[in-house]
């Protein structure tokens, strides 16, 4: 059965299952969202690209933006930003301060919201517009220049963002963030903002599927090794403390956001992402896991 195939036939079945997620009300502009939005969209290194639901609708990506970030810090900066940061998995919730104080203020990985926090540090410092260069960057990754923030979901999250202050403080407390922490969280708060549509983001991210290289243009974003690495780190920290739930029952690279998007890349075949709003107990899309397990059963084909 080809790709195209198995999307349309778990794409039905999972259609009808009853969906046991709830919105991300803690951020309130996430509460509205229609929580019956499902959509999916496949990019392979073959050049088939296909999508079903509201694959072309944009939504909120939030912590996928974290894989972003990331990518751009690395680029700059090379194997020094481990420096500052781990690439442990943490088996601890996305918005969690308890280790950071054994930890003296490193973060366990850059997917957690520490972690996300000290690399918006880290390019804040390395960069003379950060705003404007991360969305530069991320655009030329698959030439699309209607990708965007929003300033409406920054706000939202902004107005209600305990939590990450009190990690941006804390952090900073250790001297792991150098910048003044209202700036660090603006610039996070901006990256969390990021509106795309599943066709957009599976486009977006083919360069992981791809060896570092953007297919579109055949630029090397990363180099071989540092596409590999940030896989191994989708792999194990995408999906906070349901990364091994992930690993074990889909078996993708991967990361997640509360705005109910997943992205998933299969090294050399594809990258896929999956958005329907509702999430689990752990933050992460109870139908977009449920599609994307039973995506790799009937494809027969995973990392594994
Ligand atoms: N912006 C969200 C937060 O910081 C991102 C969390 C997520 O998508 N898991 O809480």
């Amino acid at each position: 059965m080809n790709h195209k195939e198995v999307i349309q036939e778990v794409f039905k079945k999972i259609s009808d299952i009853k969906d046991e997620g709830k919105l991300a009300s803690y951020i309130p502009e996430l509460a509205n969202i229609d929580a019956t939005k499902f959509g999916v969209h496949i990019s392979t290194t073959s050049s088939l690209k296909h999508g079903l639901g509201n694959f072309q609708e944009k939504f909120s990506i939030q912590s996928i933006s974290k894989v972003l970030s990331l990518c751009f810090a690395y680029k700059i900066l090379g194997e020094a930003i481990w420096d500052r940061l781990g690439v442990e998995p943490s088996g601890t919730a996305f918005n969690s301060l308890v280790q950071l104080e054994n930890d003296n203020g490193i973060p366990r990985n850059p997917f957690i919201n520490a972690g996300a926090i000290v690399i918006s540090d880290i390019l804040i410092s390395n960069l003379s517009n950060p705003k404007e260069d991360l969305l530069a960057f991320i655009r030329s990754l698959s030439g699309n220049n209607d990708i965007n923030y929003s300033a409406k979901i920054a706000a939202s999250e902004k107005s209600v963002g305990y939590r990450n202050i009190a990690l941006c403080n804390f952090i900073k407390s250790f001297g792991n963030i150098k910048n003044e922490p209202t700036k660090v969280l603006d610039f996070y708060f901006d990256l969390c903002s990021l509106e795309l549509s599943c066709e957009h983001l599976s486009d977006l991210f083919l360069f992981l599927a791809n060896n570092g290289k953007a297919p579109h243009n055949n630029n090397q974003i990363l180099t071989k090794s540092q596409s590999k690495r940030i896989n191994a780190l989708m792999q194990t920290c995408g999906f906070y403390d349901e990364s091994g739930e992930f690993a074990f029952k889909v078996g993708l690279a991967g990361k997640s956001g509360v705005g109910g998007g997943i992205i998933a890349i299969l090294p050399n075949q594809y990258s896929i992402a999956v958005w329907s709003p509702k999430l689990n107990e752990k933050g992460n899309s109870y139908k977009g896991m449920n599609f994307l397990e039973n995506f790799t059963t009937l494809s027969e084909q995973s990392i594994f």
